[in-house]
């Protein structure tokens, strides 16, 4: 009896120390060629993005939504679907579950039916916690020394955040006028951080050279197998949130990409352990005007998107001139029924502050871009008023330059109050 007790006693502490994961290898997504699980990767030997596999069946077994639905409200409560194996290798600074909020004004307004999933909430404001925090965790297990990447401001933050708290050297690059606050804050977060004087592609061929020269481990978008696990996390939130169902349209402020095919990746997985059926989402990848290489390739039926020359736009997150992910952030889209969007930096600016005021919800800009390619996909009939849209907001509008306010007061003059009703 007694050595029954202790040897189950030892049982469940292994379970939460050595996490029973179902990570079976790593697949290129170009060729599916295998590769081993538990050893230090970026792209695939093809030189494309690897994606993690599970043993799904697996975790149909293990994991039902009822046991789901009693964990703590965080990003791991997904673990069966997480490539970390042990629970001492995680670097976390709760990564709390996001809202999904109603804009009812809005809705009455237009006549449709709107969520806003609000990533603003994470650690670092931002949803680049979601992908950094799986990074670091993983870089952390392999014992990774030095990390570095370029970043547009938000994946920057997160990973020296993430990144310090674990111990680990990070260096971040980033193009010149990205927004003042996130250089700063990648720097007070203990990351050695430099302004260079292009975009963020050239960032990432000093990353390359980096990573030749002095051994740095490269966290670009896509070039590392395991933000895109933790960007996933948005997919399954969501369709746990919708009581295992999943959106009519997903409206997602592409750069890189990852969320896109993250959830693309999660709606799969999900499906196959049984959480939810065939249906799917329509895809939208939603574009800056001033940098749109998705909507090109996809208006163009290409299968890959050449670089965006003279990229520009207010909303910094989305500056992306060429994806290595190209091709699987068009497949998702293509394959959903849904379609590539973009929109004027006008629009853009118009909807953050339609929404602020309206909602008291401070978009950022890139948030705000999906709900003006809403706004136009109504207008021009490519989305339907009856159709459930879900918009990103992908960091708290906090994080960008606001508008200064001019009114000022002298409390020492006559105050007219009349003018102030
Ligand atoms: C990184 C970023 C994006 C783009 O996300 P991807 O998944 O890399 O395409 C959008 N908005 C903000 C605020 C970001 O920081």
């Amino acid at each position: 009896m007694h050595v029954k007790r202790e040897k189950r006693l030892q049982h469940d502490e292994n379970l939460t120390t050595e996490r029973p994961t179902f990570v079976t290898h790593l697949e290129c997504a170009a060729t599916g060629e295998r590769h081993a699980a538990d050893a230090v990767h970026n792209l695939s030997r093809a030189g494309k993005p690897l994606l993690v596999r599970y043993d799904l069946a697996g975790v149909k077994k293990a994991l039902s939504k009822q046991a789901l639905a009693a964990r703590p409200p965080d990003l791991w409560r997904y673990r069966e679907l997480l490539p970390v194996r042990r629970v001492q290798d995680i670097v976390s600074l709760g990564e709390a579950l996001t809202p999904l909020l109603p804009l009812p004004k809005l809705m009455q307004k237009l006549g449709g039916d709107i969520l806003v999933k609000d990533e603003g909430r994470l650690p670092t404001g931002s949803f680049k916690a979601r992908g950094l925090v799986m990074a670091v965790s993983m870089a952390k297990a392999f014992g990774i020394k030095h990390m570095a990447m370029p970043s547009n401001g938000n994946a920057g933050a997160a990973l020296a955040a993430y990144a310090s708290r674990a111990g680990i050297r990070s260096t971040v690059f980033c193009p010149e006028d990205t927004p003042e606050v996130n250089l700063s804050e990648i720097a007070l977060q203990g990351a050695r951080v430099y302004r260079v004087n292009g975009l963020i592609d050239d960032c990432g061929k000093i990353v390359a050279e980096g990573k030749a020269k002095l051994g740095w481990f490269d966290t670009s978008t896509l070039k590392e197998p395991y933000r895109i696990e933790g960007k996933k996390t948005m997919g399954l939130e969501l369709a746990e949130q919708l009581g295992w169902s999943v959106p009519d349209v997903i409206f997602y402020p592409t750069g890189g990409g990852t969320g896109l095919i993250g959830m693309w990746k999660a709606f799969a997985e999900l499906e196959a352990i049984g959480f939810i059926g065939p249906e799917r989402p329509r895809m939208v990848a939603v574009q800056a005007s001033g940098c749109a290489p998705m909507v090109r390739a996809y208006e163009a039926g290409a299968e890959h998107a050449p670089r965006w020359e003279d990229a520009h736009t207010i909303a910094a997150g989305i500056r992306v001139p060429q994806a290595i992910g190209d091709f699987l952030i068009l497949r998702a889209v293509r394959d959903s029924g849904g379609f590539a969007i973009a929109v004027p930096d006008e629009a853009i600016a118009a909807a953050l502050e339609e929404v602020a005021r309206e909602e008291g919800l401070l978009l950022c800009p890139e948030g705000a871009a999906t709900y003006a390619a809403y706004k136009q996909s109504l207008a021009d009939g490519r989305v339907s008023r009856s159709e459930r849209v879900v918009l990103f907001n992908c960091a708290t509008g906090l994080k960008y330059p606001l508008p200064p306010v001019r009114n000022t007061l002298d409390r020492h003059q006559p105050i007219d109050f009349a003018a102030l009703s």
